[in-house]
Parts: structure tokens; C-alpha cells; sequence
């Protein structure tokens, strides 16, 4: 039997901050017993508000940003007891896109020499024919060979992200893990980039982590979620199951406060209420409570566990998951909410026309 792509297992992050000679730091576990696991050419989603601890998760898996504790097992190997060498052969095997093209990019390279700098790091090509890689890239991303020799600063902010991709693209990776890619651009781009994504796991077979606070999106592309409140995952599961019959009573706000297919007609969107809780010094107990419609006194008494349900494919942390069930889910009543028809027909749209591989504005 071969390993997963990616198993991750009991991952925590504790920041210290502040502290002195007499006092001692403040402690924030901002991830707590995080586990998931990514199959070859799977997209795994990644949602929860800011502050959830997204963006740690996926550092941590990469190594950009050490764990505490807990266990990253890519294709079977230990990532967090890796060692120098085998760290950079790893580094080839997994990359990372971030939210900001602006700050990803180096505003003095030139995108060609940018996207060539790891085919020659890693020696993935004869010399001779780095540059034939470089455009072979560029064409993949809907870009071309005239925009090799431009700087960062001639290409609009979707642009940067193609380039951003083609340059994770040119080590020729197994899992990519991305950051928010398209929360900085545009809402017609983002569609155009979620599309090109889209696009490139299914012809290459790369899988993706793919961290974001919008449900459309993750919908459009996961084929399992981690619904993350708080530093912990509080719902897991197919991505059709989970957002079309979430469990928890967080993910059901999450989806309520975003425009989705069964929201809207009657229904007005709702806003997601209340504060996460501060990272430093949690009350015990279930983390949502404070927020949660649902909350009964046995919910603060101890941290519900993850447990599974349904077929065994569901996890869900929460102790009145089975009692509240699906049929008190949100109903699938009325039309889909203006907002998300919107988003949904520019997905639509823009991999009809074929326009996820044409760049969204001329450099
Ligand atoms: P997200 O990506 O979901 O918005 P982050 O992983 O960026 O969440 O942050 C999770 C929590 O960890 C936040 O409360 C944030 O303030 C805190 N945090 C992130 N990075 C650091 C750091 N280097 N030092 C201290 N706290 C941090
Ligand atoms: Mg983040």
C-alpha cells in the first residue's frame, strides 16, 4: 500500500510572546491537534476567519515555520526530522503560493529569470533549454515568451499570481500549498485563477492545500474540507457533504454569512456574530461556545472531540452534532443569493470561454 501524498497528524503551535526576567511570556496555541490528510492529485480546502491559524498550517508544512509538535508525512517521510539535503529535495517535491503577488516577487528580476532560478537550482534542465522551459511555463499559466524579459511591475496583480504559479510549477511538484491566491485580486481575475488552478491539478496531477476564507471558491475546487475555528479543524469531510449539509454549528455560519447556493430568497444573508476566542487563556470547554446558538451548559464543561459520523467519512467536534443533524441544517430553500449567482456564473463563464489560460489584463 503506498502512503498518502500528505498525512498530518496532531500538529500544534504554541507563539510566546512579551515576558522578562520575572514574567513569563504569554503563551497562544494558535494550532491544536490539527490533522488531515491529502491524497496525489487531490485538493484539500483549507476555510476558517482570520486569525484561525490558516496561514501557520500551511508554513508548518512546509517547513517555513517549525511546529511544536504533531507529525507532517509527505509520501511517507517525516518533513519535520528532515535534514538540510533532504529539506531542499523536499522543497522541490512541495511549494507554496501566497496571497500577496506583489510582495512574492522580486520587483528587480525579471519573470523569466525568476521562474528559470529554481530549474537551475534544482538542475531540472540542461542549461541549453532552460529558457525553452521558461516559455513552455509562461504558455501553461496563459502567459508568453514576451513577457520573460518584463519586470514584476509591468504585469497586473492576476498576472503576478500566474507568474507566482509557473515558478511553483517549474520545479514540478506534488503538492502545492496556496495561500489565499486569489483573496488579493479582483473578483473577475479571482475566477480567471481559480479556473487556471483548477485546470493545472487536473492535467498535471499536483494537489493542493488550498487555504481560504471563501466558501465559493473552496466549493469550486476541494474535494475535501477542514472547516478550522480557532486553531482547531471543527468539521472535516467531502467538500460536497460538509457545505452542502454542514454539521457544526460554525460551519453552518460560515455558510450562512457567505453567499452560497441555498442561502438567499427568503433568507437573507446573516453576518457571522461574536469574536473567536483569545488565543491566550482559553475558557474550557467547546471554543465556539461563546458564539454557538446551540451551546448547552455541557459544552463548556470539556473540548468536544472530532468525532466521525455518518459513514465514518465526517468528522465533526461538536457534542450535539448528531442531535442536531442534517435536517436542521440550513434548507435548501429559495433561489442562490444574487452575490454568489455572481460568482458562480464567473467561474462558469470563464472556463467555458477558455479564458482561465489567457492572462486578464495586457502587460
Ligand atoms: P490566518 O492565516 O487564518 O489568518 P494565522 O495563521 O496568520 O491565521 O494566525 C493565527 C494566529 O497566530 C493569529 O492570532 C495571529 O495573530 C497569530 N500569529 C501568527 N503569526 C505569529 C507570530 N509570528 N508570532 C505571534 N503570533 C502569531
Ligand atoms: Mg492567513
Amino acid at each position: 500500500m503506498t502512503a498518502p501524498l500528505l498525512e498530518v497528524r496532531g500538529l500544534n503551535k504554541i507563539y510566546r510572546s512579551g515576558g522578562g526576567f520575572l514574567r513569563a511570556p504569554r503563551e497562544a496555541q494558535v494550532v491544536k491537534d490539527v490533522g488531515f490528510t491529502v491524497g496525489r492529485g487531490e485538493v484539500f480546502g483549507l476555510v476558517g476567519e482570520s486569525g484561525s491559524g490558516k496561514t501557520t498550517i500551511g508554513r508548518m508544512l512546509l517547513r517555513l515555520t517549525e511546529a511544536d509538535s504533531g507529525e507532517i508525512l509527505f509520501d511517507g517521510q517525516d518533513v519535520r526530522a528532515l535534514g538540510p539535503a533532504a529539506l531542499r529535495g523536499f522543497r522541490r517535491r512541495a511549494q507554496m503560493i501566497f496571497q500577496d503577488p506583489f510582495a512574492s516577487l522580486d520587483p528587480r528580476v525579471r519573470v523569466g529569470d525568476a521562474i528559470a532560478a529554481p530549474i537551475r537550482l534544482h538542475g531540472l534542465r540542461p542549461a541549453g533549454s532552460v529558457k525553452d522551459r521558461v516559455v513552455e511555463l509562461l504558455e501553461m499559466v496563459g502567459l508568453s515568451a514576451a513577457h520573460a524579459d518584463r519586470h514584476p511591475h509591468a504585469f497586473s496583480g492576476g498576472q503576478r499570481q500566474r507568474v507566482a504559479i509557473a515558478r511553483a510549477l517549474a520545479v514540478e511538484p506534488e503538492l502545492i500549498v496556496c495561500d489565499e491566491p486569489v483573496s488579493a485580486l479582483d473578483l473577475s481575475v479571482q475566477a480567471q485563477v481559480v479556473n487556471l488552478l483548477a485546470d493545472l491539478s487536473a492535467r498535471l496531477g499536483v494537489a493542493y492545500v488550498f487555504i481560504s476564507h471563501d466558501m465559493a471558491v473552496v466549493r469550486h475546487l476541494a474535494s475535501h474540507v477542514g472547516v478550522l475555528y480557532a486553531g482547531r479543524l471543527v468539521e472535516t469531510g467531502p467538500a460536497a457533504a460538509v457545505l452542502g449539509a454542514p454539521r457544526h454549528p460554525y460551519t453552518r455560519m460560515l455558510l450562512a454569512a457567505s453567499p452560497r447556493p441555498h442561502a438567499a430568497g427568503r433568507r437573507e444573508r446573516a453576518e457571522a456574530t461574536g469574536e473567536p476566542p483569545s488565543p491566550y487563556g482559553r475558557e474550557p470547554g467547546c471554543r465556539f461556545a461563546s458564539r454557538c446558538p446551540h451551546a448547552v451548559a455541557a459544552c463548556r464543561a470539556a473540548e468536544p472531540p472530532l468525532d466521525a459520523f455518518a459513514d465514518g467519512a465526517r468528522f465533526a467536534a461538536c457534542i450535539r452534532a448528531a442531535e442536531l443533524g442534517p435536517e436542521t441544517a440550513p434548507a435548501p430553500e429559495g433561489a442562490p443569493s444574487p452575490a454568489f449567482q455572481t460568482r458562480m456564473a464567473l467561474l462558469r463563464a470563464a472556463r467555458a470561454e477558455g479564458r482561465a489560460a489567457s492572462p486578464d489584463a495586457p502587460a
